[in-house]
């Protein structure tokens, strides 16, 4: 079982599509039983569903506005802990 941190730490290579398959069912296995990764995934996923979305020509104001709003919120919440990876060299 992948710990909080090891899902945080897969999970913008997930969002990516960039981790190997048995790593997704891994994530997915914890985020359906830890609310808290499931908070972080959700809010990430939509996050960059909006960011794909927005490249598209038509997106309407109140969907930029929003996502500005979502990614301010983003940041202030990556701020709060340690810095995310960077163990070993
Ligand atoms: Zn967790």
């Amino acid at each position: 079982m992948m710990t909080c941190k090891e899902v945080l730490d897969f999970l913008s290579s997930y969002l990516d599509e960039d981790v190997k398959q048995e790593v997704a069912v891994e994530m997915h296995k914890h985020i359906g039983m830890c609310s808290d990764c499931r908070a972080e995934f959700d809010t990430l996923t939509m996050t960059i569903k909006l960011y794909r979305h927005w490249e598209e020509p038509q997106m309407p104001p109140s969907c930029h506005d929003r996502l500005v709003k979502i990614l301010e919120i983003e940041k202030l919440r990556s701020k709060r802990g340690p810095s995310t990876s960077g163990s070993g060299a």
